[in-house]
């Protein structure tokens, strides 16, 4: 009955992954799972009972349409070279695929230079029809809501303009089978009647607001000044935090203690900010970036003609940072001369300019940072005992980021936005299997590597696009456990047969056939091609292909003993 043929769906399978190792399942970069119809059915029959119809209209008009929209960036992805009738097909292809409905185009017309756009499409195993007639017998009205947010989602992201479609038949309703229409929402004479549920709800919306306010208000209630730089929930970084408001009212030395790029220098500037000197300046050196020449007459200020070149006196950082807060970053770098005038400053508070034998009061808050071990640096005599008692009177240790996996979402959302502004730009957001990845790194650099991977990631991804792991991790992204794909009689196929996911697999094949290369061949460049991008790592290698490393130094030693 309808002439619109759909093109073979491999590209979509392809894209379908399951990786039982780590309980995920995939469509191209996007997290999905599994769930029992049953479970979505006893969901949406406690939203209809708990906020009434149109609100749960509303709720699951909108989840469909976000989950359309996010279908509609693969259909750019898979088939941007095909038509634009074959690439729009993705969307009903996928619902499909994803199960929720079968898709039958009745009439479709796509332009999206011109914008414009209708679409017919008649639907069989709605689950949303026989969910809904099971536990509420027939409908007055149609009642595939969520299938119709998708529709729209999909068809309005793909066309960028608004998009809606209505049932004009249901399942649920009496109809022998679902019937939808989409045109754009100028259209539609009626527009005003179903648009409102594509639109946030107002009441619930309100009420989340306002308890978000109340929560705001308990917050700021609970510490007064909130440090947007210090983000984080996880044990170990609250404890660090929790201790630096503590000293915050004090006068306290705090040594700030953890691995280089933990964001130490924030820290300190959060204590600056929450303590009574926050109006007074603070001032950060980093004691390692200094030459030991110079790092006294930096800290402690010089006199005119104290030696050669210095030609007019000037102040320290001690005397810059007078009333208010000095950060030395690195302490465990200070030359020993240093390290004794500094001890002298904090148990007489007072200062020395070089060259003068005057002695200036200065009233400075120390707080101090290292990714040393002091307690080392002491034993070899690199660092003064005395020093470090003064200093270690209250350390805080900033946990290394890998002990805080938990906060990394947060911290990529805020650095994300953070990058947009910065370099005028906008992103959707970052795919799950990019975030998955960001998880599963070591983070040697900590909070500064991440800052910069996301940097990049910002800079890479499409306009309005979403970050995508290809584009955090230049020259081969971390390697991921075995996944499984989804074959053409609907079976799981098992790891080991899986090919390139961007080629069919008949391409793959006959590419290899016609181009005469020998499977031995093949096979070696695979075994190398794999060992390159696990970056050498034999274990890692054999993962990617499916074997065991036992096997796979078979496979290549056999290749070498050949030659
Ligand atoms: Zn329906």
């Amino acid at each position: 009955m309808s002439s619109i043929h759909y093109p073979p769906s491999t590209d979509l399978r392809e894209m379908l992954r399951f990786s039982p190792d780590d309980g995920l399942i995939w469509l191209g970069e996007q997290r999905m799972v599994l769930l029992h119809t049953a479970a979505l059915s006893a969901l949406r029959k406690e939203l209809i009972e708990s906020v009434g119809m149109e609100q749960a209209r509303r709720i699951l008009t909108r989840m469909g349409f976000a989950s359309g929209q996010r279908d509609a960036e693969l259909a750019r992805k898979l088939r941007g070279d095909a038509t634009t009738i074959e690439s729009f097909l993705v969307g009903p292809q996928l619902h499909t695929l994803e199960g929720c409905v079968h898709t039958d185009p009745v009439r479709l017309e796509v332009d999206v230079e011109k914008g414009h756009f209708y679409g017919e499409f008649r639907w069989s195993h709605a689950w949303e029809a026989e969910v809904h007639l099971k536990e509420f017998g027939q409908a007055e009205h149609p009642v595939c809501w969520m299938q119709v947010g998708y529709a729209s989602g999909f068809t309005s992201y793909f066309m960028g303009r608004f998009i809606p479609f209505r049932e004009v038949e249901c399942a649920a309703a009496g109809a022998e089978r679902c019937r939808i229409v989409g045109k754009p929402v100028e259209e539609w004479p009626d527009a005003q009647e179903f648009t409102p549920y594509f639109e946030a709800d107002s009441i619930v919306g309100r009420l989340l607001e306002l308890r978000e306010q109340v929560e705001a208000m308990r917050q700021s209630l609970a510490c007064r000044r909130r440090i947007p730089d210090l983000i984080g929930s996880s044990t170990g970084f609250q404890h660090a935090y929790d201790l630096v408001v503590k000293a915050a009212t004090t006068k306290v030395t705090v040594l700030l203690l953890g691995e280089t790029g933990v964001g130490k220098e924030r820290f300190a500037h959060a204590l600056h900010d929450l303590s009574p000197r926050r109006d007074a300046p603070f001032v950060a050196v980093n004691c390692a970036a200094l030459p030991d020449e110079l790092i006294e007459s930096e800290l402690f200020g010089v006199e005119k003609g104290a030696f050669t070149g210095a030609h007019a006196a000037r102040a320290g950082k001690f005397e810059r940072a007078d009333g208010g807060t000095l950060f030395l970053d690195e302490v465990g770098e200070l030359p020993l001369s240093a390290q004794a005038k500094l001890l002298r400053v904090l148990q007489e508070g007072e200062i020395e300019r070089l060259g003068s034998e005057q002695t200036r009061k200065i009233n400075v808050r120390l707080v101090a940072a290292t990714n040393v071990n002091l307690h080392d640096a002491v034993e070899e005599g690199r660092f003064r005992r005395d020093l470090f008692y003064r200093l270690n009177v209250y350390p805080v240790t900033i946990p290394p980021l890998r002990e805080r996996i938990a906060d990394i979402p947060a911290l990529v959302d805020g650095m994300i936005a953070r990058f947009c502004s910065l370099h005028d730009k906008r992103v959707a957001g970052i795919t799950d299997k990019a975030m998955n990845a960001l998880k599963a790194q070591h983070w040697p650099g900590n909070v500064r590597e991440l800052q910069n991977v996301l940097e990049r990631g910002v800079i890479l991804a499409p306009g309005n696009g979403w970050i995508e792991v290809e584009h955090l991790f230049i020259g081969g992204a971390p390697v991921m456990p075995p996944q499984a794909g989804v074959g053409a009689d609907g079976k799981l196929r098992e790891p080991q047969a899986r090919l390139p996911t961007v080629a069919a697999e008949g391409d793959v094949h006959d590419a290899l056939l016609d181009a005469g290369i020998p499977l031995e061949d093949f096979e070696q460049s695979l075994l190398r091609r794999a060992v390159e991008r696990a970056n050498g790592n034999l274990a890692a290698a054999a993962r990617l292909l499916g074997m065991t490393r036992p096997q796979l130094n078979y496979r290549l030693k056999k290749h070498d003993g050949e030659r």
